[in-house]
């Protein structure tokens, strides 16, 4: 039996629809308050993904009328001193969120940084007292990369409800509070989920139960076809930069899942780039404008 193509979760145009929303909510913000909505990213140190990341970050606040600020701090920065800086942006009034971006330097401990910033400014979702209100479904921020594939599932109108979901991966900012959020007595929602990591044994005969298969394990390539159920949803959201001779930058861009293989037995599927990338920064954005 042939399959029907499959539809494609389009992080990108998803992301324009919801920006073009929050833009025009920054205007009334404008108006109501006389400045925009502030959001301030710590970047420390030179790693080039994370300049990358938090440049994109600051192109989207800009892009839909925020204010932002970059803190640039050299990796000598000790613990103590960044833990008064973030006191400092705490404190600001003239500032309604900001991140710092992981990961740290290991001579710093990034959950005592997480541990430091105000919950209400906490605009990753990242500190204790958020992901506790998550778990109790009380409002707070949510987590930006999980938050943008619940945003994704409902952009397409995708249903969850009764479904079975399979999460591979249980790190504290995807894969944990990606199957907290598909468990939620919420639309999305309502999934049977189950989360699967390192050490699940004979991991294809679970992702094959899936009916939503959300793949956060951070190798290239790593979900083949046979580990994939015929009509699954599947969300990918790994990204892996890998030599490619053939493309004129010497790179190509892959997600946690062998997309040639998988697409053509999905229901719809969430490609990489442009699938849960964009979203994760719109949600960021999100929780900004909820911030203020
Ligand atoms: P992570 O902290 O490295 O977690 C990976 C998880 O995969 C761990 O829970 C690990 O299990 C599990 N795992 C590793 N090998 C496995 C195996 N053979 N079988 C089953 N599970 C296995 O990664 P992360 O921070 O969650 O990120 C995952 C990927 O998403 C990365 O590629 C990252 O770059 C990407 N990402 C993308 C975005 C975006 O916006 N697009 C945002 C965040 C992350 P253990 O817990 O047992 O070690």
């Amino acid at each position: 039996m042939t399959q029907a193509a499959p539809q494609l979760l389009d992080g990108k145009r998803c992301s324009e629809a919801l920006r073009a929303r929050i833009a025009a909510s920054a205007s009334d913000v404008q108006a109501r308050r006389g400045r925009p909505p502030h959001l301030a990213a710590v970047l420390v140190g030179n790693d080039g993904a994370s300049r990358t990341y938090v440049e994109s970050k600051v192109k989207a606040c800009q892009d839909v009328g925020f204010r932002s600020t970059l803190i640039r701090l050299p990796d000598s920065i000790t613990e103590a001193e960044l833990l008064q800086r973030v006191q400092e942006l705490n404190q600001d009034p003239g500032l309604d969120g900001f991140i710092v971006q992981l990961p740290l330097p290991a001579h710093i401990d990034a959950d005592r940084v997480t541990l430091a910033i105000a919950p209400e400014k906490d605009v990753d979702g990242f500190h204790p007292e958020n992901i506790g209100r998550m778990v109790l479904g009380q409002p707070g921020f949510l987590p930006a990369t999980p938050s943008g594939i619940v945003e994704l599932l409902r952009h397409y109108g995708i249903p969850t409800l009764g479904r079975h979901c399979v999460v591979i991966g249980r790190s504290h900012i995807v894969g944990t509070p990606m199957g907290i959020l598909m468990s939620r007595n919420t639309d999305p929602g309502n999934c049977t989920v189950t989360i699967a990591h390192s050490r699940t044994k004979d991991l294809a005969s679970i992702t094959r139960q899936a009916d939503i298969l959300i793949v956060a394990i951070g190798k290239p390539e790593f979900v083949t076809a046979d580990m994939v159920k015929p009509g699954a949803v599947v969300v990918d959201v790994g990204i892996h930069r890998i030599d490619d001779a053939a493309r004129k930058s010497g790179f190509r861009l892959v997600g946690d899942v062998k997309f040639e293989e998988v697409a053509p037995k999905c229901s719809w599927i969430a490609p990489v780039p442009g699938g849960v990338g964009p979203m994760t920064i719109t949600s960021l954005l999100l929780n900004t404008l909820k911030a203020c």
